[in-house]
């Protein structure tokens, strides 16, 4: 795709990704994109970083996060664009999502150590870093202890929604997130609609919570999926974005990057918005 402008949706060591910020930023360039939005998991802490460290010169980095929602008795990422980093609630939001994430985290420990899965919170803790943590985390300490070969291993055998090893986060609203993201000064979307929304009039309910945008180019869209929620926002007059949701973790992350996002007239669109 030649005409790619911007990647609105990636993640760095600040929550589940693989590459610093420098070293994604640099990626970006490589691969032609003007613009790359880093939307790490509950927290803006790469952009406050960007903040005092200075901003690249050769790309435009947008101020992004993407929120983890429990809603209609699922996850629901809800991504924000252009919202202020330093923003006094957003950051009290921030601190409570990684609190929450770390007790979850125990959790997940202690129910693994009672499968007798060796792992402890400080296997955990190496892995995440300073990010808030997230499953993969969990993941990776198990790789490291020789529990599971891969990242998709540890999600099938422990971590995913009713294995065993699996804690929910504490509920969170998607009405709630899109006011945050609202009141920080940013423009929300809802991220790869087809893993959550398969329900026509579940989608509807999203929409109503005022909702600004939907994701409709993402890896995990067939092109036919995407044609169906490009026409869901044109008709409910939403954004239209998309992104690579790149990780750097897993194998098909690396043909994603430079592929997904989208062009400049629809990066214009999220802009003006907000
Ligand atoms: P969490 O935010 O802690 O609930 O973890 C969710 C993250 O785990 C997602 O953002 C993905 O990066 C990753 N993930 C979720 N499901 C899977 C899966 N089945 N296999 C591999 N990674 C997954
Ligand atoms: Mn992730
Ligand atoms: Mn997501
Ligand atoms: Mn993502």
């Amino acid at each position: 795709m030649t005409s790619l402008f911007a990647d609105l949706h990636s993640h760095t060591t600040c929550s589940d990704g693989r590459l610093e910020i420098p070293d994604l930023v640099s990626k970006a360039v490589n691969v032609g994109l003007q613009a790359l939005a880093i939307t790490d998991h509950d927290t803006m802490e790469a952009h406050r970083w960007l903040r005092r460290e200075g901003m690249p010169e050769d790309l435009l980095v947008v101020p992004g996060i993407e929120f983890s929602c429990n809603e209609f008795g699922r996850d629901v990422h809800i991504l924000g664009y252009f919202l202020d980093p330093d923003h006094e609630e957003l950051q009290r939001y921030e601190h409570e999502f990684r609190q929450d994430r770390e007790s979850r985290a125990r959790s997940m420990v202690s129910q693994l150590q009672g499968l007798g899965v060796k792992v402890t919170f400080d296997d955990v803790m190496d892995q995440a870093k300073t990010a808030p943590i997230g499953r993969p985390h969990v993941a990776a300490a198990l790789i490291e202890r020789g529990s599971v070969r891969t990242i998709q291993e540890a999600f099938d055998k422990y971590l995913d929604y009713g294995k065993p090893g699996y804690a929910a986060r504490s509920p969170f609203h998607i009405r709630e997130a899109v006011q945050l993201i609202r009141d920080a000064g940013g423009v929300s979307v809802v991220a790869h609609p087809h893993r959550t929304f398969t329900d026509p009039t579940l989608f509807l309910s999203l929409i109503a919570t005022g909702l600004d945008g939907i994701e409709a180019y993402h890896p995990s869209h067939w092109p036919v999926t995407r044609e169906y929620y490009r026409t869901l926002a044109t008709q409910h007059r939403l954004l239209i974005t998309g992104g690579s949701d790149y990780h750097g973790t897993r194998d098909y992350d690396e043909q994603n990057f430079g592929t997904f996002g989208v062009t400049q007239d629809l990066f214009e669109a999220v802009h003006t918005k907000h």
